[in-house]
This record gives C-alpha cells, sequence and structure tokens, in this order.
C-alpha cells in the first residue's frame, strides 16, 4: 500500500475501531485520491480528506415501540449527517438486524461523492435502524416507523436533511414515515423522497435505482462498441434494485437468468421475462415471500445458501448488499466469461474483488456511480416538490438516463489511463471529489 494512504488508514482506524466496513468504503477513496491530492497541493493543505472522512453531526437514538403483543420492543436509531458542503444531506434509511453506526457510515461516505456525481445540489447521509421487517405486521411496522420519526422529525427537513429508501424501507416504510413527520410538524414539504405520485412522490423513483444501474452498464459497452442486446446477465438481490434491473436489462434485449435473496438464488436459463417478472414483484412486494418459490413456480434449479456468481454470464449486476462479492466469486465471473459488472448495490464487492475486475481489464462500474440513479431521481422529486409540479414518466426518465451518461463521461474523465483503460474506480472518486472539495474551499474551515 501506498505509505501516505497507509498513514492516513491508520488515524482512520485509530479514530472508528470496529467500524470495517467504514474503513474499507474509506480505504477505497483513500487510494484514489491521496496521490490526486499530492498533485493539488490546495486541496492537501485544506484537510480536505480528514474533514469529508468525519462526520458533520451523527444522531444515534432510542425506537421503543409496541408490538401486536403488546410488548415492548426497543430498537436503535441513527441518522448520520455527513456532508452538506453542496446541499442538504441526502441518503436513504436502511432497516435491517445487521445495520450498526459503521455500517452507515460506510453508506453516508458513499452517498457524498454519488450525490456530487449526480450534478444535483445534494450533500450526503444515511441512517436506519437495526428493525428487522421481515415477519412483521402492517401495523408494527407502522408503530415502528411513527415511533423513529418523533425523534427524527427533529433533525431533517426539506432544506436541511431529506432521507430516503434503502434496504427494508420501501413504499409501505414511505408513507408510514412522512405521515408521522406531517403530523408532527403540522407541514406538507418534500422532506423525504420515494413517495407515491399521488402525495408528491416522483414517477421513475421506484424504478431509478435499478434502470440507472442498467444505463451505465450500457454507457460502458458503447465505448467498446458494444450494447446488452443478446446478452447473458446475472443479477443477485430481489427487492426494488433487482427488481428494476431485471425489467430494464430485459428491455435492452438481454436475458437475466439469476435472482436471489439472502436464503440462496435461483437459475432460469430461459430468462426472467417481463411475466415472471411481474410474479416476483407480487411475491416480493406484496406477499412478501421466498426466492425459492420461483423455483417451485417455474420449475428451475434453486441453490440454497449460495450466490449467484458461478453462473455463466457476460454480464453481472449486483444488487442485493455489501460484500456479496468476494475474490474467488470474481475471479469465477471473468473466468467463466463476464466481462461487465454494474453494481446497483452498494460496496457489493470486497476490495481483492475490485482488483481482479481491474486486473483483468473488464468493465467494472463501482456502485457510487452505476446506482446514483436512485438518488439523482430523488433529487429530481426534490426539484418537483419545491415548483408544486409533477414531470411526466418519460421526462423523469429522459433526466435519468441523461444523469446516468454525465456520470459515465465523468468516470471516463477522470478515470482514463495511459493505454486506454477506463478505471471507473479512480473515476467516480476522483469526479465525485473535486465538486465537493472545492465547495469546502470556498466555504473556509467550517
Ligand atoms: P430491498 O430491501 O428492496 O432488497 C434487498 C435485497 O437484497 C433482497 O432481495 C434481500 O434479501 C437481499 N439482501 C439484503 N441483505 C442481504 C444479505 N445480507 N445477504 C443476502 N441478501 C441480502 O433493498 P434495495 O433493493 O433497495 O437495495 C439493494 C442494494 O441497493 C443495497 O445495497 C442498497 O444500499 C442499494 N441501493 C439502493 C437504492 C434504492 O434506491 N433503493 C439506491 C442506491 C443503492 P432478503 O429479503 O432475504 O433480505
Amino acid at each position: 500500500m501506498d505509505p501516505r494512504v497507509e498513514k492516513f488508514m491508520a488515524q482512520i482506524i485509530a479514530k472508528n475501531p470496529s467500524e470495517v466496513e467504514f474503513h474499507q468504503a474509506v480505504l477505497e477513496v483513500a487510494e484514489s485520491i491521496i496521490p490526486f491530492i499530492e498533485e493539488n497541493p490546495k486541496y492537501k493543505h485544506a484537510k480536505i480528506m480528514e474533514r469529508v472522512s468525519e462526520p458533520e453531526r451523527v444522531m444515534m437514538f432510542r425506537i421503543p415501540w409496541l408490538d401486536d403483543k403488546g410488548e415492548v420492543q426497543v430498537n436503535r436509531g441513527f441518522r448520520i449527517e455527513m456532508n452538506s458542503a453542496i446541499g442538504p444531506y441526502k441518503g436513504g434509511l436502511r432497516f435491517h438486524p445487521t445495520v450498526n453506526l459503521g455500517i452507515l457510515k460506510f453508506l453516508a461516505f458513499e452517498q457524498v461523492f454519488k450525490n456530487s456525481l449526480t450534478t444535483l445540489p445534494m450533500g450526503g447521509g444515511k441512517g436506519g435502524s437495526d428493525f428487522d421487517p421481515k415477519g412483521k405486521s402492517d401495523n408494527e411496522v407502522m408503530r415502528f416507523c411513527q415511533s423513529l420519526m418523533t425523534e427524527l422529525s427533529r433533525h431533517i427537513g426539506p432544506n436541511t436533511d431529506v432521507p430516503a429508501g434503502d434496504i427494508g424501507v420501501g413504499g409501505r416504510e414511505i408513507g408510514y414515515l412522512f405521515g408521522q413527520y406531517k403530523r408532527i410538524r403540522n407541514e406538507f414539504t418534500g422532506v423525504l423522497t420515494g413517495k407515491a405520485i399521488e402525495w408528491g412522490g416522483s414517477l421513475i423513483r421506484p424504478e431509478a435505482t435499478g434502470y440507472g444501474t442498467v444505463y451505465f452498464a450500457e454507457e460502458m459497452l458503447k465505448t467498446r462498441g458494444d450494447s446488452i442486446k443478446g446478452k447473458t446477465v446475472a443479477i443477485s438481490g430481489s427487492g426494488n434494485v433487482a427488481q428494476f434491473a431485471t425489467e430494464k436489462a430485459t428491455e435492452y434485449g438481454g436475458k437475466v437468468v439469476t435472482l436471489s435473496d439472502s436464503g440462496g438464488y435461483i437459475y432460469d436459463p430461459d430468462g426472467i421475462d417481463a411475466e415472471k417478472l411481474a410474479w416476483v414483484m407480487d411475491l416480493k412486494n406484496v406477499r412478501r415471500g421466498r426466492i425459492s418459490e420461483y423455483a417451485e413456480k417455474y420449475n428451475v434449479d434453486y441453490h440454497e445458501g449460495q450466490r449467484p456468481w458461478g453462473v455463466k454470464c457476460d454480464i453481472a449486476l449486483p444488487c442485493a448488499t455489501q460484500n456479496e462479492v468476494n475474490e474467488e466469486e470474481a475471479k469465477t465471473l471473468v473466468k467463466n466469461g463476464c466481462y461487465v459488472v454494474s453494481e446497483g448495490a452498494n460496496m457489493p464487492s470486497t476490495p481483492e474483488a475490485i482488483e481482479a475486475f481491474l486486473a483483468s481489464r473488464i468493465l467494472y462500474g463501482p456502485g457510487k456511480a452505476a446506482n446514483a440513479g436512485g438518488v439523482a431521481v430523488s433529487g429530481l422529486e426534490m426539484s418537483q416538490n419545491s415548483l408544486r409540479l409533477s414531470w411526466t414518466r418519460e421526462e423523469v426518465d429522459e433526466r435519468l438516463l441523461n444523469i446516468m451518461k454525465s456520470i459515465h463521461q465523468t468516470c471516463v474523465k477522470f478515470g482514463k489511463e495511459s493505454d486506454g483503460y477506463t478505471n471507473y474506480v479512480n473515476g467516480a472518486n476522483i469526479g465525485g471529489f473535486v465538486k465537493i472539495a472545492d465547495a469546502m474551499l470556498a466555504q473556509g474551515v467550517v
């Protein structure tokens, strides 16, 4: 490791002990940025890298609620307000039993760079709780969301901090959260994104992350005169991002052969067409069932406890969670002919997996660039709320496509190497960093 990076990371680790995902996210950025800063000393003297790695504010609070049996339950809530140099804090809420401070700090840190890449005026934040929505009734989810928002409402606002969804937080949860905010504050504002269209949401927001990931893959392929058409695609996850990545990849002429959840993955060699996808959406969003049921319904193989990366494919779209592609799986993907990876999830590849992708010179689009479509359309939802107008589906989709193209161009601008290969990791990190760093320089030591 570069000794300057090593020294910087030693401070991060000492200051944030046991936050391993946060260390991982900062290291990935530091490896791109620290050499860049050496060539641009104004950022070094202002200690920009040290400042962007320190949250502006962290809230951690108790969330007590009553379950259906009348028993008291206690969860922990968080909101990380990471950086507001270029706009209000913006980033999702995650409800998952694994949630802790380190995971949310990694997500908030990534969000800062991602939001900068979108070209929209949004700072970075993230939040959530160790609450597990699985197996809970709608009433339990509602009471939990109301309790969380009772505290969170003190800290957020349309010009301060605008949360959205993430793992475990979809339309149902955003509805309950928004209702409680509105009741407490007595104001109808765009304080959350991912709202339903009838009460301030944007068309294309549910689709945006998955669609954007596919748009980014198509842009990467174009640089080699290629396209998704006719390609075999492996996707992990079966939630919001995976569902709409499947929809768009299929629309672009690809054949999606896998989906997964935390129980395992299904392999459908005939492809998950529109009709089968509609069934998956009902299974996951309405009946809240398991992906194994797909195997029974369509008579295909189900691989319990496994991830889909051993399957032969041209394109891989990891859309489930962090660190879901390890070094061995990355090497297997490449060996089996995969030459495009576009990340719908946040930090799904381990550092060793990323190294394997870059070493084999495949088209590798890291999450902070490839999955920025979700937050981009959240930014467009904020704009529509401020204007008190709703744009059409076509208009929002066109803006999304243009933003993904612009992010791709930024990555190429900052990531192209002397042999012509684009290192999208460097491109996204440096491209995202410059705008934030310049804003921080202009605003002084705050
Ligand atoms: P959902 O909750 O809708 O779906 C998550 C999917 O991933 C489910 O299939 C879930 O399976 C699976 N999953 C979650 N945790 C694990 C785990 N530890 N091991 C294996 N599988 C797991 O979330 P989203 O689709 O919204 O988010 C997916 C990823 O995309 C996350 O990394 C998120 O941060 C990222 N992302 C989401 C955005 C959005 O707009 N929603 C925006 C940008 C990034 P199971 O149901 O069994 O838990």
